[in-house]
């Protein structure tokens, strides 16, 4: 019997050497030591081992991935500073109406591969924001 031990650490080696988060079975059974099966007998599963070891699972993957999307709040500045803390449509500005909502907006949208960096982000204003779809 293989030590769980080993074979979670099997699976750090590998995730380290790639440099990734996470390791798949395809990836595994390539430069793996030990037999897919014995994660599964000894883990319950691919993800439970994944979770032993330290390393993220497919769900946790793609829940990181999300998190790219949101702004944090020193580049949101940094693209409100940018465009002159005015919405790049009409102009809207909070600093002369009260009632302005700015939003930061992908330019390149997210879901089509738009990264969250200063470059692809614009400031829009709730109206431009959410009347963006319908124009
Ligand atoms: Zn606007």
């Amino acid at each position: 019997m293989i030590p769980p031990e080993w074979l979670l650490a099997d699976l750090v080696r590998i995730a380290e050497r790639y440099k990734m988060q996470s390791v798949t079975k395809k990836k595994y059974l390539k430069h793996g030591k030990y037999a897919i099966r014995q994660y599964h007998n000894r883990f319950g599963g691919w993800d439970n081992a994944l979770s032993e070891a330290g390393l993220l699972t497919w769900h946790k993957l793609l829940a990181v991935r999300k998190d790219r999307r949101a702004v944090g709040a020193r580049l949101r500045y940094k693209v409100l500073e940018k465009d002159n803390f005015k919405c790049v449509k009409c102009g809207a500005s909070p600093a002369t109406d009260a009632g302005v909502v700015l939003h930061i907006d992908h330019i390149v949208p997210f879901s089509k591969g738009g990264e969250t960096v200063c470059e692809n982000l614009q400031t829009l204003c709730s109206k431009c924001n959410f009347g963006k779809g319908v124009e």
